[in-house]
Formats: structure tokens, C-alpha cells, sequence
């Protein structure tokens, strides 16, 4: 079944046709980089955020006729800019070089995007439709009865046609993937190959530093490209200050060219972008309260109800090669414990400096370990942890994460880490890591499994990565306990609307990128249907 690693996966670069973040309209994108003088331009929608929410929401808006403005953040790192190295892709695509944390009990990395296309670009491009369990809970306690799977499908299938929604195929899914198919019913599960957005996935492994053949369908080579082509403008290394709120309601976005802050030096460009219909923020679940913040929004819950869904790996080695250079990323999960245990098992390659954090030993011992790291598995969790913490403006414009796991949260995560460590000696390990503080950090048989049992429930313990984050502006229809209402508009300024998961009343346990997406373009649409039947009457 396993077709062998290529020999050379340098070859994977290079392009057979040109991106489609090439050959751009021109004056499309406003590099902030290159910007001298201020700015002050005129549209009918601004939209904050180029990541799965705002890039979806603008191509929605620009296919209805709007004129459209983007602002984003961070450059534009074009397919052919990808490069090897774990460093060089955080330090340019991912905010604080990957650094951010969230602070609690303990400090768990918060990785996002920070670039044109977001945390889809550095993201494994799974794609899971907004759970039917989730939809029904969000109707009953939230009173979201209009976000139904009926509202929702025409959005679901008119984005899985755009960006090729399919199972990974079997010749490029490489032997970490396939050890979690041939084994996951040892821990009495059923794996299924996960539907992911693939236009001639090549099995390069490096979805987490971008696509290098643009086959991952990111927003970078998808939807903002195709909103320029419908007239829409992207202001690059542009970051939003505030929304411009005046009498009410929502007419522009105050921005500066981010580009020089980060660097030091010139004072920044300001940037102002007039808004005549209304403002979209998409700016993700840590930067959008803030900036709702800024612009003078205040509300008992902005900033509350913070949710994630914090993920732990468990390493093993084999004598078998495993060969993480070849394979999709991530392209294996079982969906069983979802809803009894709330967790999902799923598969993961780690490109050899992120996997080395995680390889245990010091000196002789942990150099012997790297040198392995072709025998190395990895394969990981995501827990979706019932806790709830805050964001909340941190120094200097920053976000503040605050965010405890609870015991119950721990116990799922610890058992889900007993059973992939048993998982993968049945599968043939020699030794597995199982990554807790308190238990022996390298296990040689499945005899020491059982230690997991007794593991310390101290989140400190554990190597947490949070990638799925969610709330903080809450929806909901009772209006004292939440931010934004059932159409999406905040409940503070006319004409404001937020379409990113900030606006979910809870966590979904499946990877959020395509409910985001699909309630974007369903507001979007909304919106837009208004505003033009309104001009119609
Ligand atoms: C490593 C990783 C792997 C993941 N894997 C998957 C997966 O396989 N499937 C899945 O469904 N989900 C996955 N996710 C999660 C998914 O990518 C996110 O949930 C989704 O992209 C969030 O969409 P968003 O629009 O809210 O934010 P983002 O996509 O993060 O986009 C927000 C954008 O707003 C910009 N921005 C922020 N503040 C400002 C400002 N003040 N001014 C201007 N711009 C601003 C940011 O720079 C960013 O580009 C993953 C995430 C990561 C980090
Ligand atoms: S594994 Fe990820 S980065 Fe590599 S070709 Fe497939 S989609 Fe692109």
C-alpha cells in the first residue's frame, strides 16, 4: 500500500502552471510595505481580516456587485516565497513568529496565521461541516434557530465544489497516516480518511508552512485572489486600529501600515478606509474582540466565553521507516469519541525542527533520537475542553489570552494520551513518548502504559498547542449575553458585522475552518440581499 518517499522532496516545489496568487489585477493589492504618504479611500464594505471568514465573506460581496476593500495585517507571502525552513515560515506567516501564548494554569502556544489568507495558509486544510449535534445546541440555548444545516448546505456544497473537498488520496498518504488507518480499531475505533480542500495534494508534509504547490487551497490562492478578480481590493501590512464609529453606526476602518512597527523605525502611514454600507470584522477569535474593543464597543460578555480546542502529540519510534518528509499532513482521524469523550484522535507530521521540541533526552541520548527522526510517528488529539477563559486587550496594543483547562478537560486529554500510546506500541513502536511530566518520558513496553492512568492532571504537565479557538464575541439572540445577534451585526453599531468564530457560542469539537467559512458566506449573502432589496424598494 505504501508507495515510497521520493528521493528528492525538493522536487515537490517546483511549479507545473503558475500560482493563482500570481498575476493579480493590477492596483489590486496595496502593499502597506510600500506605502509613503496616508490613504484615504472609499468603498462600500470594508473587511478586516483576509483569514477563512474575511476572504470568503469579501469574495461574497464582491460577486454581488460591492465595491470591496480587505485589510490585512500581514504581507502577502506568495507560493513560490515558501520555503524550508520551520523558522523563516513562523517568523513571516504566523503571528509573534509563533511565539503567542495563552496564560492560565499554564502557558499553552496559540498559533495563528498572520498573513494574506490567515491561519488557512499554515493551516491542514481539513474540512468538517458544522456538527448537526453543535447546530441544534446553538438553536436550544442560544436561540439560533436560523443557522440551520438547511441554510447552511447550499453554502457547504457551493465551497467544497470551489476548493475540491475529497478524501486524501492513497498514494500520497504516506506511513504515518496509514499506521493510524491499518491500527485505530486496536483502541476499538474506526478511522476514516479526513475531507480535506486538495487540488493535487502532493504529500510534501508541509502544510504548516505552506502549500508549496498551492494544492491546499488556502485563502491565499482561493478566495482573495478570486474577490480581486471580482474587483475587490486587499490592503496588505495593514493593521486595523478601530472600526470608525460615528452616530451609531459603523463608516470606515482606521488601519496603519503594520510593516514598520514590527521593524521599528519611520512612523507608520495611516490608512482609512470609508465604509458607506458596513464593516465586516474577521480578524479571528483573539484579535477581533480586541479591535471591537478599540472602537469603543463595550459589552459584559465582549472578551468572554473564550473556547479552544487544545491538542497534545504522542511520538513513537519504529524500526519500519516512517518517513514524515512524504504524506499528507494530516489525513487520518476517528470521529468516536467525540461525543462520548470529547476528543479527536487524528494523525500529524512534524517537519524535523517542530518534531525535535518534543523528542525527549538531553546530549548523546536526544542527539541518537534526532538522528531517527525517519522512524519517527507522530500522532496527536484534540480535546474539546469544556473550559472557558477570556481575551481581553493585553500592553501596547497586544491580545491577552487567559484560558485554564478544567479537571474534567484533563482527564479526556489524559486518556486520550494513555490510549495513543498503547495505539502505537500495537502498532509495532519500539518506544513512545507520551510527552507528560510525572510519567517515564520514554516508554519502552505497553506494560508502562498503565503509569498514564495515575499522570498528574496539572495542565502544566502536558505540551498543549491551541490552533481551534472560538467565542469571545458571543452570538446568541438574548441580547445581554452576547456581542453580535443572529444576523451577525453587533448589537452596539448598526452596519458592524462579525464573521468569524469569535462569534461561536461554543467549540465544535471537528476543525472549524468550513463552519467558518459557511456561516461567513451565509451572512455575507444575508447582508447583501438586504442591502439590495433595499435599494430595489
Ligand atoms: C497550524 C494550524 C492548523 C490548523 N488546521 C486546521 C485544519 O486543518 N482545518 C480547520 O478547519 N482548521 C484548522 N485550523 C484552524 C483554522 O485555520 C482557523 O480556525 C481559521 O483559519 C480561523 O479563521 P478566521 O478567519 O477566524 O481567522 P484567520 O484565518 O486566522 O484570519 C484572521 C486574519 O485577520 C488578520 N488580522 C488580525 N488582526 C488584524 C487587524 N487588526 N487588522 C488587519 N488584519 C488583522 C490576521 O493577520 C489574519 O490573517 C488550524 C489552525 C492552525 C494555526
Ligand atoms: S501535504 Fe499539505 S503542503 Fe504538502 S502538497 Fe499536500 S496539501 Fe500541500
Amino acid at each position: 500500500m505504501s508507495p515510497s518517499a521520493p528521493s528528492d522532496p525538493i522536487a515537490l516545489r517546483v511549479p507545473s502552471t503558475p500560482f493563482p496568487d500570481e498575476d493579480l489585477p493590477e492596483g489590486s493589492v496595496v502593499d502597506g510595505e510600500s506605502l509613503t504618504s496616508d490613504r484615504d479611500e472609499s468603498f462600500d464594505y470594508v473587511v478586516i481580516g483576509s483569514g477563512a471568514g474575511g476572504a470568503v465573506a469579501a469574495h461574497t460581496l464582491a460577486s454581488a456587485g460591492y465595491k470591496v476593500a480587505i485589510v490585512e495585517e500581514g504581507p502577502w507571502v506568495k507560493t513560490r516565497d515558501f520555503g524550508e525552513d520551520v523558522l523563516t515560515a513562523f517568523r513571516s506567516m504566523m503571528r509573534d513568529a509563533g511565539t503567542q501564548v495563552m496564560s492560565g494554569r499554564s502557558h499553552i502556544p496559540l498559533v495563528q496565521g498572520r498573513c494574506v489568507g490567515g491561519s488557512t495558509v499554515v493551516n491542514s486544510a481539513i474540512a468538517w461541516r458544522l456538527p448537526e449535534d453543535v447546530i441544534d445546541d446553538w438553536a436550544l440555548r442560544f436561540g439560533l434557530d436560523d443557522i440551520t444545516m438547511a441554510a447552511l448546505e447550499p453554502h457547504f456544497d457551493a465551497l467544497e465544489e470551489a476548493l475540491n473537498v475529497r478524501t486524501a488520496a492513497l498514494d500520497v498518504l504516506g506511513r504515518n497516516n496509514e499506521l493510524f488507518m491499518e491500527n485505530a480499531s486496536r483502541m476499538g475505533a474506526t478511522p476514516t480518511l479526513m475531507r480535506r480542500y486538495d487540488k493535487g495534494c502532493k504529500g510534501s508534509g508541509r502544510c504548516l508552512t505552506g502549500c508549496p504547490s498551492a494544492a491546499k487551497q488556502g485563502m491565499s490562492v482561493s478566495y482573495v485572489p478570486w474577490a480581486l478578480a471580482k474587483g475587490a481590493r486587499i490592503f496588505t501590512s495593514c493593521r486595523a486600529d478601530k472600526v470608525d464609529i460615528q452616530n451609531g453606526r459603523a463608516v470606515g476602518v482606521i488601519a496603519h501600515t503594520s510593516h514598520r512597527e514590527f521593524v521599528g523605525g519611520s512612523k507608520p502611514v495611516t490608512v482609512r478606509l470609508r465604509a458607506a454600507r458596513g464593516v465586516f470584522v474577521a480578524a479571528s477569535t483573539v484579535q477581533t474582540p480586541n479591535i471591537l474593543h478599540r472602537s469603543g464597543i463595550r459589552s459584559a460578555i465582549l472578551g468572554r466565553h473564550f473556547q479552544a480546542h487544545p491538542g497534545v502529540g504522542v511520538g513513537g519510534l519504529f524500526d519500519e521507516p516512517i518517513n514524515q518528509h512524504f504524506g499528507v499532513t494530516q489525513a487520518v482521524e476517528t470521529i468516536d469519541f467525540r461525543k462520548t469523550h470529547r476528543f479527536k484522535p487524528e494523525t500529524i507530521s512534524m517537519q524535523p525542527e517542530l518534531a525535535a521540541v518534543r523528542i525527549p533526552g538531553v546530549g548523546r541520548e536526544l542527539v541518537e533520537r534526532m538522528g531517527q527522526y525517519a522512524h519517527l510517528a507522530v500522532w496527536a488529539v484534540q480535546v474539546r475542553a469544556r473550559a472557558e477563559g477570556t481575551v481581553r486587550p493585553g500592553f501596547g496594543g497586544s491580545d491577552k489570552v487567559q484560558f485554564t483547562m478544567g479537571e474534567q478537560d484533563m482527564k479526556a486529554a489524559r486518556l486520550a494520551v494513555a490510549m495513543l500510546t498503547r495505539m502505537m506500541f500495537e502498532s509495532g513502536a519500539r518506544e513512545v513518548w507520551p510527552g507528560i511530566y510525572g510519567v517515564p518520558y520514554v516508554m519502552k513496553s505497553i506494560d508502562q502504559v498503565k503509569a498514564i492512568d495515575d499522570a498528574p492532571l496539572d495542565p502544566r504537565c502536558y505540551s498543549f498547542v491551541a490552533t481551534h479557538l472560538f467565542g469571545a464575541a458571543r452570538m446568541s439572540r438574548d441580547e445581554r449575553a452576547s456581542v453580535v445577534g443572529p444576523d451577525f451585526a453587533t448589537h452596539a453599531a448598526e452596519r458592524l458585522f462579525v464573521v468569524d468564530s469569535s462569534v461561536f457560542p461554543t467549540n465544535l469539537g471537528v476543525n472549524p475552518q468550513h463552519s467558518i467559512m459557511a456561516l461567513s458566506r451565509l451572512a455575507a449573502t444575508r447582508v447583501a440581499e438586504r442591502a439590495l432589496s433595499a435599494v430595489a424598494a
